[in-house]
């Protein structure tokens, strides 16, 4: 029967970060504790002892300690996190190829054809294997499609497990509240309830044209995932996590290393476009250039914690294009990636909270004014001189 149904499964690891220093760390288990930055900083994840007494993220550390003077505060080490994120995927590419993660901790599986095994037993042997060797707890949720499986997962923790039945998807939305939906959040969330729309059975039950008064264009596709339909497929890259690469080959090849440098810069911008737009923030970041006729060389480097300030990796893009390129020869082609994906805004120690906040804010004003005027209504320096 599974064979001829295949269910999708999301998994999302338990307050990932502050898990894995437990994990590391005997001492911090059972601890009130969070992984976060120094006293200007935030909290970046949150032991769920420290939960329980009202921390959550990402809140200001100062306010933490206030509410919770004594947290253990540690500071975060994403080599780590990374570590545990490549060995928890492991676990699941052990049993099937079709694997899409979408962040260090969170992904989608779907099992292999020909299955015959009941989903739900699978993933609660996962989970327990998981459990024993890493020590982290894992929530997943199955369903027939990402949506509802990936709010079932979240909805469940920690250490979820549920699967909505095929053909119960809009029933089990029906009574959630309007911000389990994609794309709803902010002030979009803020217009649905104001218009009225606060469970989703009554964005399902709408008219389309008064659903539109408030999202617009997007009220047809609102409506499909309020039913609970979704027919986004699963992103199979076998053994590779989610990044964000961009490049661009030049009609008369570069010399000028000013140039190249700007070229860089913009298209690492259009890759921070997109990771904000997705809700992300990286680590690390690639540089590529190819000479004629050369291979194509490719150096990267990591931010101590995770970013998705423009700002941040620009300095990065410029050590890496001194190792990647020693100017002698002209460039065709030059890339960027983005790599190390983290899920929301992670800011400790790189900026204090409030400088970091007033950069993201900035960043924040720039994109909105492009997606209303255009790319060219405003830009940043290094991409007005090529
Ligand atoms: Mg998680």
């Amino acid at each position: 029967m599974w064979a001829t149904l295949p269910m999708i499964i999301h998994l999302d690891a338990d307050a990932f970060y502050a898990s894995c220093e437990q994990a590391a760390d005997a001492r911090l288990r059972g601890k009130v504790m969070a992984v976060g930055g120094s006293r200007r900083g935030i909290i970046a994840s949150a032991s769920y002892e420290a939960r329980r007494l009202g921390i959550y993220t990402p809140m200001p550390t100062a306010n933490a300690l206030r509410l919770v003077p004594n947290l253990t505060l540690v500071k975060s080490n994403f080599d780590r996190y990374e570590w545990f994120s490549r060995r928890m995927f492991e676990f699941i590419e052990d049993l099937t190829p079709w694997v899409e993660r979408t962040s260090i901790d969170e992904g989608y599986f779907r099992l292999p054809d020909g299955n015959t095994q009941d989903p739900l037993e699978v993933a609660r042997q996962l989970q327990e294997t998981i459990e024993r060797r890493l020590r982290v707890t894992v929530s997943f949720g199955i369903a027939s499609n990402k949506l509802i499986s990936q709010i079932v997962s979240k909805l469940k923790k920690p250490r979820g497990l549920a699967m909505v039945p095929l053909g119960e998807e809009a029933e089990f939305l029906a009574p959630l509240d309007v911000k389990w939906l994609p794309g709803v959040g902010g002030r979009t969330e803020t217009a649905l309830k104001g218009a009225g729309f606060q469970r989703i059975e009554q964005i399902r039950e709408s008219s389309l044209a008064r659903l539109a008064a408030v999202v617009g264009d997007y009220a047809p596709r609102l409506q499909q995932y309020a039913a609970g339909i979704d027919e986004r497929p699963l992103v199979v890259e076998r053994g590779e996590a989610l990044s964000y690469s961009h490049q661009e080959t030049f009609n008369v090849n570069l010399t000028d290393r000013g140039a190249l440098e700007r070229t860089m810069k913009t298209l690492l911008d259009d890759l921070i476009r997109q990771i904000v737009d997705d809700g992300k923030s990286a680590r690390t970041i690639a540089v590529r250039v190819r000479l004629d006729k050369m291979q194509d060389t490719e150096r990267s480097e990591s931010l101590p914690e995770p970013s998705s300030l423009a700002e941040d990796f620009y300095p990065l893009i410029e050590r890496l294009l001194d190792r990647a390129w020693d100017g002698r020869a002209s460039v065709r082609l030059a890339a960027v990636r983005l790599s190390n994906i983290h899920e929301g805004v992670v800011a400790g120690d790189l900026f204090t909270r409030a400088e970091k906040g007033k950069r993201l804010a900035l960043q924040k004003t720039m994109h909105d004014l492009q997606r209303r005027f255009g790319e060219n209504a405003i830009k940043r320096g290094h991409a007005c001189e090529n």
